[in-house]
């Protein structure tokens, strides 16, 4: 199946039974944990050298059947990938149950005693410097480093963002990294001037050598080195006192002097310094400062190229609170502040890496180390993009460019071979998402209040359930409301005041939000916006109107009642004439030629209709401009009601005349209505047509108590002049007060 797939991990060479697994083969273009195969031992199957084998399940590793390879999980992978995690994923753990009292355990962090804090009264005013270490601790914590091109391309991002110090490698560790450092240094034009490349080196000369002369040539360097400083480390990793631990970190810090800003050979690198008293939040305030005293000395730093102490929560073991305490202990006792730069470098055991950072600040820190979406050893490195958009929903740059925050996840998730979280804050897929009802019409009217208000996307932002304006990020806003079978009428809407510029009344989003509800449910899934759209199209019938379409029509004033007499030398006024529909309305693709007379043309043309036998009574009308001033148009919707039934039935009509709009939205009523009827036989005959012979008022008829079997006699009343008042009054009452009983139509 994938006979030629770029090997990206060799494994030692796992014994299971006769069989070695030998190579593991990943597609290079997908994530790795959704297909792979192993390929058998060249040794052990010369013949079988190229077959891929399906990728076993540990542990079971004996049984490898040639079958089609099957997909690999996570868990595949993470077992192969490191004999750490294979152990610890033993086939049948004894299951321990949780300890009744964990006091036994785990002991409770002990804070130090900070009374005059005064961290929680400030707040944050201006971004902090970022350092990405995606490149350098992100990288190292991966199970399947990125190769030298992957680091290429996320440097030029980063670099794009708008990231002025990178950390880009760990040189005296893999030739990869040294080789990546050379290549950037030498690839002229890649590292912008006002940009630091960063490294980190261990407290071990050879290395340190070794880490400086990956930078050589560089415009602007840090060169980082680290050295634990806590009792646990000291003790159970390095077997070393305070003294020795302060006196190596001196050692170091004058080799890392002598061999960078003070060589002559480097002159043409600005050198800059960081250290990190690894576990810092573990380790003793009293001696975190006492190192960095005597490294601040060894170095001796300048306000203008201050020297960096990064004080790590190498693993997060307290509430935020305590970390920002330790920072504020910190920034307060060293000296010479002005000459250092306190830097952040928090990571998420606890899950509370961002509050950390920010609490931090407020402490004084002045610059953090973190990774794009978190990633980083264990549960990761505190997230540069909720810190930075965090900043930016407050109102402050932060100085870091997420425009196209899509571009970012899409580079993050190929290089890391992690996917972002779908609920990962800002660029979550789902974070600007609403399924429920009652989120999704708030939304909605967030929208609508801005447009009422003619807001800009520069307008201050106030809008329920969105912290932030999608846009700003690059999302759009068709993303943010999705229609599944929990949502209401408000999301509905929303899609189609998007998609269509139509902006339903709510007796028309409760009707089609039923037609949605049975679709989804009908279906079992989520429905796209397009598809919601075509659904509200063919619902009202607005792309094609499969019964009734208007083809030709007039409307004049009826003259056939003489208008009160005008004044001597004043034209006859036709204002309380009635208004006469005359036209052509094709049916089941049958021409028939229809008149009718009401109080204006939406009840002329229901008369009109009448006569046909579809006896539509007007029950709610509304109408609304759409488009710009250029091009704009009318939608118009119109609920109706059967006469003598409770059926109701909704059209909608959109065209450049407010008028014609209006018959549209009748027809696709009535359209509707004889579709929606079971009784109504299809295709429906009319009882009268082409007849242009137009009866007079009373021979109309009034009320079909049965819209099933329609009325055509002409005895009947007129409905719109004698009939039943209460229905006359509406159909009066709105054409009046939206202007419809218009004039001459048709144009
Ligand atoms: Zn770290």
């Amino acid at each position: 199946m994938h006979p030629k797939l770029p090997r990206s991990r060799r494994l030692a060479a796992k014994s299971a039974g006769h069989v070695q697994l030998h190579d593991l083969f990943f597609p290079a273009h997908t994530h790795p944990w959704t297909s792979g195969v192993i390929t058998r031992s060249t040794r052990c199957f010369p013949s079988l050298a190229t077959a891929s084998i399906p990728l076993f399940i540990w542990p079971q590793p004996v049984s490898l059947p040639l079958e089609a390879p099957r997909r690999l999980t996570a868990f595949d992978y993470y077992s192969f990938s490191s004999p750490f995690l294979y152990a610890s994923n033993s086939p049948n753990p004894p299951i321990m149950p949780m300890l009744k009292d964990p006091s036994v355990k785990y002991k409770k962090f002990t804070p130090l005693k900070l009374d005059d804090r005064q961290w929680p009264s400030k707040t944050i005013d201006k971004p902090p410097r970022w350092l990405s270490t995606d490149l350098r601790d992100g990288n190292q914590s991966l199970v399947d480093p990125m190769d030298s091109n992957q680091k290429w391309e996320y440097f030029l991002k980063l670099v794009q963002l708008g990231y002025k110090e990178i950390e880009v490698s760990f040189p005296s560790a893999s030739q990869t990294d040294f080789d990546f450092t050379r290549r950037l240094v030498e690839t002229s034009g890649v590292v912008p001037d006002d940009v630091w490349l960063q490294v980190l080196s261990p407290c071990r000369k050879e290395l340190i050598r070794r880490t400086v002369d990956s930078l050589k040539g560089a415009k602007k360097a840090i060169l980082h080195l680290y050295l634990a400083t806590s009792p646990c480390f000291q003790q159970i990793v390095f077997n070393m006192n305070n003294a020795e631990t302060k006196a190596l970190a001196v050692e170091c810090t004058r080799y890392a002097r002598s061999i960078t800003k003070d060589d002559p050979e480097q002159a043409a690198t600005e050198w800059a310094y960081e250290f990190s008293p690894e576990t810092f939040s573990d380790s003793s305030p009293e001696f975190a400062v006492e190192v960095c005293e005597a490294v601040k000395a060894a170095w001796e730093p300048t306000v203008d190229n201050p020297i960096i102490f990064n004080l790590p929560a190498t693993v997060e073991m307290s509430t935020p609170n305590v970390y920002a305490d330790q920072i504020e202990y910190f920034c307060r006792n060293i000296s010479e502040r002005e000459k250092i730069a306190v830097s952040l470098h928090p990571h998420n055991d606890r899950g509370c890496a961002v509050a950390a950072a920010e609490l931090a600040q407020m402490a004084g820190a002045d610059r953090v180390e973190g990774t794009l979406f978190g990633n980083g050893e264990r549960t990761g490195n505190v997230d540069l993009v909720t810190l930075a958009l965090n900043l930016y929903t407050q109102g402050i740059h932060p100085q870091i460019d997420f425009s196209d925050l899509k571009s970012v996840i899409d580079l993050v998730e190929s290089c890391n071979k992690i996917p972002v979280h779908p609920r990962a804050p800002y660029g979550g897929q789902l974070v600007v998402c609403a399924f429920s009802g009652s989120h999704q019409d708030a939304i909605k009217k967030g929208f609508q209040t801005r447009k009422r208000l003619g807001y800009t996307s520069e307008s201050p932002w106030q809008v329920p359930y969105l912290p932030l304006d999608p846009q700003d990020i690059g999302r759009t806003y068709e993303a943010i409301i999705r229609v599944n079978s929990q949502s209401g009428k408000g999301g509905v809407a929303w899609i189609i005041q998007r998609q269509l510029d139509l902006d339903l009344p709510r007796g028309l989003q409760v009707a089609f939000s039923r037609i949605v509800q049975r679709e989804t449910d009908m279906l079992g899934r989520e429905l796209l916006p397009t598809e919601i759209t075509k659904l509200f199209e063919e619902a009202y019938h607005l792309k094609r109107n499969p019964r009734f379409s208007l083809i030709d029509y007039d409307i004049t004033a009826d003259r056939s009642k003489s208008p009160a007499p005008p004044e001597p030398g004043k034209t006859a006024s036709n204002r309380y004439l009635k208004r006469l529909f005359k036209g052509v309305i094709e049916i089941d693709g049958i021409e028939h030629e229809i008149a009718g007379t009401g109080n204006g043309a939406i009840s002329a043309l229901a008369d009109a209709l009448k006569r046909l036998g579809i006896d539509l009574d007007v029950a709610d009308y509304k109408e609304h401009a759409m488009g710009g001033s250029a091009n704009v148009r009318a939608a118009t919707y119109i609920e109706c009601t059967a006469a003598g039934s409770n059926q109701r039935v909704w059209g909608v009509g959109i065209h450049e005349d407010v008028v014609q709009a209006s018959l549209i939205a009748l027809l696709s009523a009535a359209s509707s209505f004889l579709s929606s009827r079971p009784s109504t036989p299809i295709p429906f005959r009319p009882k009268r047509s082409n007849t242009l012979d137009v009866p007079s008022l009373e021979s109309s008829p009034t009320s079909a108590t049965n819209p099933a079997q329609p009325h055509a006699n002409g005895d009947n009343k007129n409905a719109a002049g004698h009939g039943d008042q209460k229905k006359k009054s509406l159909v009066e009452r709105l054409e009046e007060s939206l202007g419809v009983n218009g004039g001459a139509g048709g144009n």
